[in-house]
């Protein structure tokens, strides 16, 4: 029987049918019978758009669809369900859904019983049109209505197929436990979702409704038992603007992050997304204090200019954000930096543009991601006429780029001679090699050649010396593999990372 959450992240009651499991005596096939259908195992294909959250939410899809007898498949052919998780953050990952989506019809036609979904941003805002516009789509629905997908994968199957649910949980509290379908030692945990800023440019506060946060008590016990249970040994706390954690309930980011330093067993705790405004003298400390937590810190500042910062509603100067970073600096002198940047904001000026080169050399980031502007309907920004043209957006974001690319390269050689320990997620083939990589408690991916070709490292923690360093790559060679554990009592010696 698959677990009911009462006030997560959907609209799932007591009240409908529930899966349960049962053998075919004849077969010996394992079936779920839910009300008066009876599932079979099948596949299901989920593509997943955007940021970590909707990684996250497909992975809570997933576990749901386990229980109605889904397995996962990567060949889109195989699937007999189809689902889209996507992002209506930018253009671009909007424009790739919609191509795939348009590109299943042909599949459609051939399998009439598959079965298509689109969940996630873009369905929230345009789920009834899209039912509407693509005739082989059977259903659309928004973030907030995840935990309920057995129910709708239920009604297509039951014949009530072309519907759209975009409806908001509105119960009081977000309470969720995190659900894993993989075999790994990471895991994302949800701890708030939505968003109240209502940045002039951005879609999430729409799509992904107002601010809530879960239970302080209960995101200890879940991370607890994810430690505990599935040998989970590091921890991303997720959310649009984490920083707001826990204002309506007296409870606050900071105070997390020191109340799980004494989850035994859990190795490294990084948080994502941040925004400047609500990063508090308490969090800079934690910072300084809080041993588990990942010397990276990921803080948007979209511009380095005053008068841009205030027509996107960022409520800080640049000047309030470098002191932030100054204040990081100062508690943790190892703190690891990178941002995201919009380049050519809606009739950004040159000026205002070199701001933010400007910026970047003051900041000295490890990394940035930058997006050229992109207009988004229902936001603040998409109201106002804009002078600028795309070649404009373009170049000045190359200009960005090439710009930080300077700046990095010269961050990272300094990686050089230096012995990190990283938690090795994967291999690659390397100018004809295989190569092993990981990343490090700062974030940083280094790629390194094993001692034999039939080493397995994967999800081992290694030692790694780093041999090569530029801006957008780094090479190193194994000191040590210590297995599937982190060694003991040596987790903190500050050297190693
Ligand atoms: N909450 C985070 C913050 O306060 O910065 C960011 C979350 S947002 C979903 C991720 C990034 O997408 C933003 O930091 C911003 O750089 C970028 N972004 C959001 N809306 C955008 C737009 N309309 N055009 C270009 N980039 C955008
Ligand atoms: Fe979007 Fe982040 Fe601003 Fe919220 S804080 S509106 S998620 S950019």
């Amino acid at each position: 029987m698959s677990e009911l959450n009462p006030t997560g992240l959907g609209l799932r009651d007591s009240s409908g049918p529930k899966e349960e499991w049962f053998k075919d005596d004849s077969t010996g096939e394992s079936l779920v019978r839910m009300g008066d259908l009876v599932f079979p195992p099948r596949k299901v294909w989920i593509k997943t758009f955007g940021c970590q959250m909707n990684y996250h939410d497909s992975e809570r899809l997933l576990s749901h669809l386990k229980n109605l007898n889904f397995t996962q498949t990567e060949v889109v052919e195989d699937a007999d369900l189809v689902l889209f998780n996507t992002c209506a953050v930018r253009d671009l990952a909007n424009n790739k859904f919609y191509s795939h989506l348009g590109n299943l019809k042909h599949q459609k036609k051939e399998n009439k019983g598959l079965v298509i979904g689109v969940g996630g941003c873009v369905a929230q805002t345009e789920g009834k049109d899209l039912i509407k516009k693509y005739q082989h789509l059977d259903f659309a629905f928004g973030p907030d209505t995840i935990d309920s997908i057995n129910d709708m994968v239920f009604r297509t199957y039951a014949g009530d197929s072309k519907f759209s649910v975009n409806s908001w949980d509105r119960s009081s509290d977000f309470s969720i436990d995190t659900k894993i379908t993989h075999g790994t030692p990471q895991a994302f945990v949800n701890i708030i979702k939505g968003c109240n800023k209502y940045c002039t440019y951005c879609i999430v506060p729409y799509t992904r409704g107002k601010e809530r946060s879960r239970r302080l008590q209960e995101v200890y016990d879940d991370v607890r038992k994810l430690v505990e249970y599935s040998g989970i040994q590091e921890v991303m706390l997720l959310g649009q603007n984490v920083n707001s954690y826990g204002k309506e309930n007296n409870e606050s980011l900071a105070e997390l992050i020191m109340k799980l330093e004494d989850v035994n067993g859990l190795e490294l705790l990084r948080y994502t997304t941040s925004h400047p405004y609500d990063v508090s003298d308490e969090l800079i400390a934690a910072h300084g204090e809080a041993k588990k937590l990942s010397r990276h810190l990921h803080l948007p500042v979209q511009s380095g200019s005053a008068t841009v910062l205030q027509r996107m509603n960022r409520e800080y100067t640049p000047e309030h954000y470098l002191g932030l970073l100054e204040k990081l600096r100062k508690a943790n002198p190892d703190i690891v930096l990178s941002t995201d940047i919009i380049a050519g904001f809606v009739n950004e000026t040159e000026q205002e543009h070199q701001a933010t080169l400007d910026l970047l050399d003051k900041a000295q980031f490890d990394f940035i991601y930058s997006y050229a502007y992109s207009e988004r309907s229902k936001t603040r920004a998409s109201r106002w006429e804009d002078h600028l043209t795309d070649d404009i957006r373009g170049a000045r974001l190359r200009e960005i780029q090439a710009h930080q690319l300077k700046i990095q390269a010269n961050i990272r050689a300094k990686m050089v001679g230096n012995t990190y320990r990283i938690l090795v997620s994967g291999s690659n083939i390397f100018k004809g090699e295989k190569k092993w990589k990981g990343r490090t408690n700062c974030n940083r991916i280094i790629h390194f050649l094993p001692e034999t070709d039939e080493q397995n490292l994967k999800w081992h923690w290694a030692d790694v010396r780093v041999t090569e360093a530029t801006a957008l790559s780094c090479q190193g060679e194994l000191v040590k593999d210590w297995g599937r554990r982190a060694p003991k009592g040596e987790s903190v010696d500050y050297k190693l990372w």
